[in-house]
């Protein structure tokens, strides 16, 4: 069995002030039920520079199975990139990082074969990388989906050695179900996330698919989580206006 994962994506939002004020709101109360159930595991991936104020309110709180995670970063190993975080960098604070997000993938351009290139990166550095993946409205009204997911699959999850593939994960957020409050179906979300276990294992066999971790991200709350966590190939969600909000706690509790 595959251990859950709820990561919350907190975007740009919360400051080192109030990333501290809201993680002494939450955090305290995932203790208890990250105590009391094994098999899942939460991340919390602020902005860059409140990783450190969610860091204290953890040394305060120590909780087994709750992470740190950026939500971005280069690939190269330092010097001149004004503005970057490097893998190391990030592996001070944090185990894990989110990579290719679709507002990255929009806003900045990212291509399938640069989130590769960081999620490489990531790997070299014992970072856990979430590589995000999924089609736009228009693709998946065109009965696209299926097409989009495959090249995305093969070109941003290229070329990774057989030990890293099975410590990848894979968000599947389907770009019209962010931030709409439209929330994928169950179904729809198993389908697509099968099709990525089945495209993973002819990539890296069947051992790596098994161990493959895949989340579903898109308008998840408290409330269709269970939908989505019943779903055979989806271990967990990657939660973004929720994680914003107590919400995210009711998340993780309905999970176990
Ligand atoms: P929402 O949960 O706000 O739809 O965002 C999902 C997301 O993009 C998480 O990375």
């Amino acid at each position: 069995a595959r251990t859950a994962i709820i990561a919350g994506n907190w975007k740009m939002n919360y400051g080192p002030q109030k990333a501290s004020s809201f993680s002494m709101e939450i955090i305290p109360r995932l203790g208890p039920l990250l105590r009391s159930y094994q098999e899942i595991m939460c991340i919390l991936c602020p902005p860059a520079i409140s990783l450190c104020s969610v860091r204290e309110v953890l040394d305060a709180f120590p909780t087994p199975r709750l992470e740190l995670g950026a939500q971005n970063m280069y690939f190269e190993e330092q010097g001149a990139f004004t503005g970057e975080l490097s893998p190391s960098m990030v592996s001070e604070m944090c185990s894990t990082v989110i990579l290719g997000h679709s507002e990255r993938r929009t806003y900045f351009g990212e291509s399938d074969e640069l989130v590769n290139k960081k999620a490489l990166a990531a790997l070299k550095h014992g970072l856990r990388p979430i590589v995000c993946i999924g089609e736009t409205l228009e693709q998946h009204e065109a009965g696209k989906t299926q097409e989009v997911i495959r090249r995305q699959v093969q070109h941003s999850l290229a070329n990774f050695a057989p030990q890293q593939a099975r410590e990848v994960v894979i968000a599947y957020e389907p770009i019209w179900a962010i931030g709409t409050g439209k929330a994928a179906t169950g179904a729809n979300a198993g389908q697509v996330t099968h099709l990525i276990r089945q495209l993973y294992r002819e990539m890296y066999g069947q051992e790596a698919a098994e161990a493959l971790r895949i989340l579903y991200g898109g308008s998840v709350t408290s409330d269709n989580t269970s939908e989505f966590m019943a779903q055979e190939d989806i271990d967990g969600a990657l939660v973004g206006g929720a994680s914003l909000k107590p919400d995210f706690v009711e998340i993780v509790h309905k999970t176990i």
